[in-house]
């Protein structure tokens, strides 16, 4: 029988979560949600050295902002497997005995090396021109481990509490295959692998042995994560092998990196234009803070559609996509292997066709909250016409501002092409006709000043639309004029117009 799909996203707290963490754990969400599975939030917390201030909360609050909430772990609820911070389940002894199993079968091994005596380790297989030097199958018969020493000093460096970390004993020369579902097998010889540790001299397990524990008591079905983990995969099979657990073992499934927009290497957070992570974040370590999607603008399901495309391709060039309609959608066969390139710009068009896709009402009180950020107030009514007419131009509703300031302050300079080649004497003289003929309006909708606008080209000639809209906005271009001359409204027109007729 197929094993139930339970998928887990696994982070380390050593930082804000950046847009590859979300796209891992919006996969693992997805394929969860397509089989009915379970999506669960694991914290990989084993590296005090590397632990971070908040990181944890942001992880959390990222996840639910996004909308990609797991129905076991950290922050969302505790299921049967509590808890879901390694650091607490290392408490419990969870870890422990998995390791001791492995020494007990012969698969592991102390080593009671020092620090100094690893660097020397080090050195002299660097001046060996070793390219990378490891510990390992061959190096470890020349170090302080239980596979060197005798017996009874093993057992009395033990008694003696000697520091001493548990090492993976990987076999000579075998070879490891394994089939990942979006890369096919992979064959690896262990002559590759260094002796991984397995816990380290506190007691903690290290993400090899506690993530491997953890996956099996919480019956994991599929291990979906980040390229960069492949390279440690075999390790993985072997300690699965010698636990006996190779036939419990979850699925792997190792998703393609996120590309800077030229191609050439992962996405850096200091070399990025663009946001890389979903919201705001500062590193209590460090003094740059990054701007995150929410706070530049972004709607959540732009964004998480964005993320899903990168690496996925769900045919038919479908692009826009609910979460519902991407988890009835998603599937590993089609994520590719290569990595996929990120485009700035795309994102930005995505979040357009999001906006779009609001209601006027919704866009008129995200903007209401601009302009009274800015100490304007204006009726709903009037806010709802002003979005409808600027809603086309823009990307994301902080641009609605910079779109249309004139229709709520007068303009204070004037389009200098336009008015170079455009302003003169005659156009003087027509304007202030046309002026007049506002002025006498009684009626003031786009309609009717349509209309008597055409009336007024067969009596006065030929009026320049362009120099008007530059009479009232100050700028060249713009949403439909008469919808603009209605929204600004008669008074504020004929002002306008009035205080430009007497400056130039
Ligand atoms: N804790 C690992 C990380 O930070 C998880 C890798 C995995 O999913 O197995 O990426």
């Amino acid at each position: 029988m197929e094993k139930r799909v339970r998928v887990r996203f696994a982070p380390s707290p050593t930082g804000g979560l950046h847009m590859g963490g979300v796209r891992t754990a919006l996969f693992n969400y997805l394929f969860a949600k397509r089989h009915g599975g379970d999506f669960i939030l694991r914290i990989e917390d084993t590296d005090q050295t590397r632990f971070v201030e908040g990181a944890e909360e942001y992880i959390v609050n990222a996840l639910k902002w996004c909308g990609i909430s797991p129905n076991e772990g950290v922050g969302f609820g505790d299921g049967p497997h509590k808890p879901y911070r390694q650091s607490e389940r290392k408490e419990l002894g969870i870890y422990k005995k998995y390791a001791d199993k492995l020494i007990a079968s012969g698969h592991a091994y102390y080593a009671f090396d020092s620090n100094e005596e690893l660097e020397e380790m080090r050195k002299r297989m660097e001046a060996a021109k070793v390219v990378a030097p490891q510990y390992n199958n061959v190096t470890r018969q020349n170090m302080r481990n239980s596979l060197t020493l005798p017996e009874d000093e093993v057992k009395r460096l033990l008694d003696a509490n000697t520091p001493h970390v548990i090492r993976l004993k990987v076999p000579r020369n075998e070879e490891i295959r394994f089939e990942d579902i979006i890369r096919g097998w992979v064959i690896v010889n262990s002559n590759q692998i260094d002796d991984k540790v397995l816990l380290k001299s506190d007691g903690m397990p290290t993400y090899h042995l506690a993530h491997i524990v953890d996956d099996i008591e919480m019956q994991i079905s599929h291990a979906v994560r980040g390229e960069e983990w492949l390279p440690s995969a075999p390790a993985h099979v072997l300690i699965y092998r010698y636990l006996g657990l190779e036939a419990e073992m979850p699925k792997l499934a190792h998703l393609p990196l996120i590309l800077n927009p030229d191609g050439n290497g992962k996405i850096s957070k200091r070399e990025a234009r663009f946001p890389v992570f979903p919201l705001s974040w500062k590193d209590p370590r460090e003094a740059e803070p990054f701007i995150g999607y929410k706070e530049s603008g972004y709607y959540p399901e732009a964004f998480v559609n964005i993320l899903a495309l990168l690496g996925w391709n769900p045919g038919d060039n479908k692009e826009i996509m609910s979460l519902t309609e991407m988890a009835s959608l998603f599937d590993f066969d089609r994520v590719n292997k290569a990595g996929a390139k990120f485009d700035p710009d795309k994102a930005k068009w995505f979040n357009q066709q999001y906006l779009r896709m609001q209601s006027d009402e919704s866009l008129a009180s995200e903007f209401k909250l601009v302009l009274e950020s800015k100490g304007i107030k204006r009726d709903n009514e009037f806010i709802l016409q002003f979005c409808k007419l600027v809603k086309e131009k823009v990307q994301f509703t902080k641009e609605f501002w910079n779109e249309g300031v004139y229709v709520f302050e007068a303009p204070v300079s004037f389009d200098e092409k336009v008015m170079t080649k455009k302003w003169n004497p005659t156009n003087k003289e027509l304007f202030t006709k046309v002026y007049q003929r506002f002025k006498n309006l009684d009626i003031w909708t786009a309609v009717v000043l349509h209309d008597d606008f055409t009336v007024a080209q067969t009596e006065l000639g030929k009026i320049d639309m362009q120099m008007l809209r530059v009479i009232i906005s100050g700028v060249a271009g713009g949403p439909q004029l008469f919808d603009l001359l209605a929204l600004i409204g008669k008074e504020e027109t004929i002002k306008r117009m009035d205080h430009f007729l007497q400056t130039h």
